[in-house]
């Protein structure tokens, strides 16, 4: 982390140049189709060679048809969706190579790409539920028994130069071929097919503003004829680059505290992308982020866009590039989202065609601050996490395009097409709910507890993004491993946190707005317990309970409080107080404890009071005697309790605290997270000032 780019740096960040990882012993005990999931997860995993996703990869087998019990050959190929480096055998269509052949016969012009994709299922062997992806034709054209087809940035450099025809056939001689711009689907996999058929003797052909296909007769070969191309353009690119900077050498040095700046702006950013949707962040600081945007060319190539579909589909037309000199002036900050959201809004206006879906949300997906960084925004943190990963593609695609010619980016209207391509629109329909948390941050003290983690999974488990704080960094680091194990390593992340200390708590906040661009849910639940006599209660354990019941809770809230605010105009947000019931019902012996809950759930009120205005709900929960997975009930409390009731401090006590309660049921943590959940959610969008009690019962704790 950290890495700054010294300010003499002359030389552009070189392309990784890959080599061939071919295992021939692993790959001797393949059948075909496993050998063809071997080079699919070689290529796609490693991310020298191809970006996320990664493009495609098929190999045309015999196989025996079920109907007939004869050979048939079927054309295996990667289905769509997913990433060949992550694949398994189920991520491969599988059809018929003569009914995909005899698809023609369908086939009149470039207006019939869209019909030509609803033929496919049709096409399908032995019921494989995969559905064919609209590369489908580029691979069953082409007469060769193993095909890739990949978007390396070393080759999309190429295929986005204005040089990159002249270096293709530089590099390669006649071996690659060159096919201008079109756009995925069944028309470019007739131009291949015949543009192969005439150019006899191509080992593969580079797809302008695209990326490269390629074959050969093996898988083995196939795979390493692919990497080879990639590192020649690698070197190619590398050896025009060295000596030099990129994008006309750094002119806006890295800012050593860009980490912090970034967790200041981006809770101000979300706020300002207002939608049906709310946003998630993310930040990256890398070397080639910052080589690019701190450049002399940043603000020209980025008014350009992306050139490869892929990029382009997850980045936007063009980013927004903010000046860091007035990231702090808010209305100038407002200014430029609105401007950006006119913009693309005329971008729609110019391009729509008749039949075009409606305008989508038109804030940038990625903004770039130079010597900060990049930060991207989408409706959930895999998503934006991805956006910035292609946007860092794109910025290896534009240094290698710039060090050969001029890069040039996707046709305006092209692009267009692509975004709003109605087989796109049919997709996005297609796409389950949102969770009811999805877009939401939430901040959990004590989050490796039993009430905290409780609560944090129960938020994860609707959609949330869950940083969880916590003293404890053993029990937070575990917590947060299940977590991410659970719900995927993009939604969870820790911070060490003692909530009596106020810099801890700036450092978890700043950390949050980092990691997730902002907050929505804070759940104050930290705590801890003691009992004693009044004349037995020293200072010292006074004070500590006020410093974490009281002061923690001031502390935590004030913290989030402009995160808070900043989402003031995007539906609202929530705090939510883990109190007691001793908040309410006064206890013998434990005079310190009860009435440092009895301030917290006092603060709730106030909070609520100052808090509506700017949408901020602020709601306590009263639990009572949850054991189960407390750590507040592994230590002193537990015996003390037992002593000030008079029992044994084992099983009697889970007990006592059962038949206590007026319903006669033990409190599990589960119980109070199904109520701090409730809270956070817009469920209870019309509550605030309040405190629901979850102790099985207990009259002394009714509010009144
Ligand atoms: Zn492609």
């Amino acid at each position: 982390m950290n890495m700054q780019i010294p300010a003499t740096a002359m030389t552009a960040t070189p392309f990784a140049v890959p080599a061939s990882r071919w295992d021939d012993a692993y790959a001797a005990a393949l059948l075909p189709a496993e050998l063809l999931l071997y080079r699919s997860n070689l290529l796609g995993s490693d991310l020298t060679v191809t970006n996320f996703g990664g493009g495609n990869t098929s190999a045309k087998l015999s196989e025996v048809d079920p109907l007939t019990g004869s050979a048939v050959e079927v054309l295996w190929v990667k289905g769509s969706g997913g990433d060949i480096g992550s694949m398994k055998l189920d991520g491969f269509a599988t059809l018929y190579q003569d009914k995909l052949l005899g698809l023609e016969a369908h086939y009149a012009g470039p207006d019939d790409d869209d019909k030509m994709v609803g033929f496919l299922p049709h096409c399908t062997f032995n019921l494989n539920a995969r559905a064919a992806s609209i590369d489908t034709p580029l691979h069953s054209l082409l007469p060769f028994a193993h095909v890739d087809h990949v978007h390396p940035d070393a080759i999309i450099a190429l295929a986005a130069s204005s040089e990159g025809e002249a270096a293709t056939r530089e590099i390669w001689g006649g071996r690659i071929g060159w096919l201008p711009w079109k756009r995925p689907g069944y028309t470019l996999g007739v131009m291949l097919r015949d543009y192969v058929a005439t150019n006899t003797g191509l080992e593969g052909v580079m797809l302008a503003g695209h990326g490269i296909i390629c074959w050969a007769d093996s898988a083995k070969a196939c795979y390493e004829h692919t990497v080879e191309l990639i590192a020649d353009a690698a070197n190619y690119l590398n050896a025009r680059q060295a000596g030099r900077p990129a994008f006309g050498g750094q002119v806006v040095a890295s800012n050593p505290d860009r980490a912090a700046i970034a967790a200041d702006l981006m809770p101000r950013l979300r706020g300002l992308m207002t939608g049906t949707r709310r946003k998630l962040g993310h930040f990256s600081d890398d070397a080639e982020a910052l080589e690019f945007v701190g450049s002399a060319d940043v603000a020209r190539l980025a008014a350009l866009g992306t050139s490869c579909p892929d990029h382009f589909l997850r980045t936007k037309i063009a980013p927004l590039v903010l000046d860091p000199a007035k990231l702090q002036d808010n209305a100038w900050l407002e200014e430029q989202i609105t401007d950006y959201r006119a913009m693309y809004a005329a971008y729609y206006d110019r391009c729509r065609r008749p039949n075009s879906p409606a305008m989508r949300d038109a804030n940038p997906v990625v903004v770039l601050v130079p010597g900060v960084g990049r930060i991207t925004f989408a409706t959930d943190k895999t998503t934006a996490r991805l956006a910035g990963e292609f946007y860092g593609n794109a910025i290896n695609v534009m240094r290698g395009a710039e060090a050969i010619g001029d890069y040039i980016a996707l046709d305006e209207q092209e692009a267009f097409d692509i975004e709003y391509w109605l087989l796109e629109e049919a997709k996005l329909q297609r796409m389950p709910a949102p969770k009811p948390l999805a877009g939401r941050v939430a901040l959990v003290t004590g989050g490796a507890g039993g009430i905290g983690a409780a609560t944090a999974a129960r938020l994860l488990k609707d959609g949330a993004c869950v940083m969880l704080a916590d003293r404890d960094d053993a029990a937070l680091e575990e917590v947060r491993v299940g977590f991410a194990k659970q719900y995927g390593p993009d939604v969870v992340r820790a911070a060490t946190c003692d909530v009596t200390d106020e810099a801890q708590i700036a450092a978890a906040f700043s950390d949050c707005a980092r990691q997730f661009g902002g907050l929505d849910i804070l759940v104050a639940n930290a705590g801890i317990a003691s009992s004693a006599p009044i004349a037995e209660t020293t200072t010292v354990l006074w004070d500590k309970n006020y410093d974490v019941l009281a002061k923690g809770y001031f502390l935590t809230a004030k913290h989030a409080w402009p995160l808070l605010k900043a989402m003031k105009n995007q539906g609202g947000t929530s705090v939510v107080f883990i109190g007691s019931k001793n908040a309410v019902a006064a206890a013998a012996g434990a005079s310190a404890y009860a009435s440092a809950k009895a301030a917290a759930n006092h603060l709730a009120r106030c909070l609520a009071l100052e808090g509506a205005p700017d949408g901020i709900r602020v709601n306590v929960v009263n639990p009572d005697a949850v054991i189960k997975g407390s750590k507040i009930w592994d230590g002193d409390w537990r015996k003390e309790r037992a002593g000030t009731h008079g029992i044994d401090a084992g099983q009697e006590l889970e007990e006592h605290y059962r038949k206590r309660s007026m319903l006669g049921r033990d409190v599990l943590p589960e119980d109070i997270a199904e109520a701090a959940y409730w809270l956070a959610s817009d469920a209870s969008a019309k509550s605030t000032g309040n405190m629901i009690n979850v102790d099985a019962g207990n009259a002394q704790a009714f509010t009144r």
